[in-house]
């Protein structure tokens, strides 16, 4: 077995922010502590979104604030294959089905059966393609229409811990402090997710759970943001086999009004405020990590 290993794991559709930095050294601050190997991986899935440019300037933004990686930068679009293999075992169960639906239809189906909404505020889907007759979705394949794979929540619930639920599923959160705790989690708050998009063949969710299994990593050091994701992060690890990770996710950099920092603000981009002439210092004193 090798030692701890943890990442950072920026999308490259901007600059990095304030609360990059801070999530990034506190990677470092904790892989330093546990004598572990530090890891930069780009999840550059969104192949639309990602500029080349954002992948040179989030590597010199986090040389500048004194981040240092170990070994190559693992980038999730030259990994498609991986991602795909895995959706494969999860067709394999029977877990997953096709959906064409638009995301206008989502949004008018949920309106009309007063779907709830999901931890990030999106609709939970109304359940549009779950359980088509074979001959509708071999027809709609046919026209070459595109389409996503959404897990079927519910027996996946039933794959995971053969007992349906949310029985059973749980992570440790090592939060702030020496203690932690193991917190039971609820993937059905999410509803029947996506694992393969339309226009790439994984999700967030999968290339992250697949990556940080293929990477050894141990430790997950992430914003409170991605705290509600862990639920499915859990679920797709029992699916898969995947080894359980420890996490840990740490408060988030807000701004004057309480706001989350967002990737469009240029007033906290890591690359504005270097043009500007602030020192790491200046950096590490506003995000509260200056030793
Ligand atoms: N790529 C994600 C982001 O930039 C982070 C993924 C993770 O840490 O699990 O928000």
């Amino acid at each position: 077995m090798s030692g701890p290993v943890l990442r950072f794991a920026p999308s490259p559709n901007g600059y990095l922010h304030l609360g990059h930095a801070a999530s990034a050294l506190q990677n470092q601050r904790v892989a330093k502590e546990l004598g572990g190997k530090m890891l930069l991986r780009i999840e550059d899935i969104d192949v639309g979104r990602t500029r080349e440019e954002f992948v040179d300037v989030i590597k010199q933004d986090l040389e500048w604030i004194g981040f240092e990686w170990d070994g190559e930068v693992r980038r999730q679009s030259e990994h498609f294959a991986d991602y795909q293999r895995a959706a494969e075992e999860l067709v394999g169960q029977g877990l997953l089905y096709p959906c064409f639906a638009t995301r206008a239809e989502i949004e008018a189906a949920a309106r009309e059966t007063g779907a709830a909404r999901d931890p990030d505020g999106g609709w939970i889907y109304p359940g549009i393609w779950r359980g088509k007759s074979e001959a509708e979705v071999k027809a709609r394949r046919e026209s070459g229409e595109p389409f996503a794979m959404r897990l079927d929540m519910e027996k996946a619930l039933l794959a995971a811990t053969g007992l349906g639920g949310n029985q059973g599923l749980s992570y440790f959160e090592k939060g702030e402090g020496r203690g932690g705790a193991r917190l039971a989690v609820d993937p059905a708050l999410w509803g029947d997710v996506i694992v393969q998009r339309k226009d790439v063949p994984t999700s967030y969710h999968l290339s992250v759970v697949v990556d940080d299994a293929l990477q050894g990593v141990t430790h997950v050091v992430r914003g409170l943001d991605l705290q509600a994701a862990t639920a499915i992060h859990r679920l797709l690890q029992e699916l898969l086999g995947l080894p359980e990770p420890q996490y840990f996710h740490h408060e988030l950099i807000r701004d004057a009004e309480g706001r989350k920092l967002s990737k469009s603000d240029a007033s906290t981009s890591l690359h504005s405020l270097r043009q500007a002439g602030w020192s790491r210092r200046d950096v590490l004193e506003k995000i509260g990590l200056a030793d």
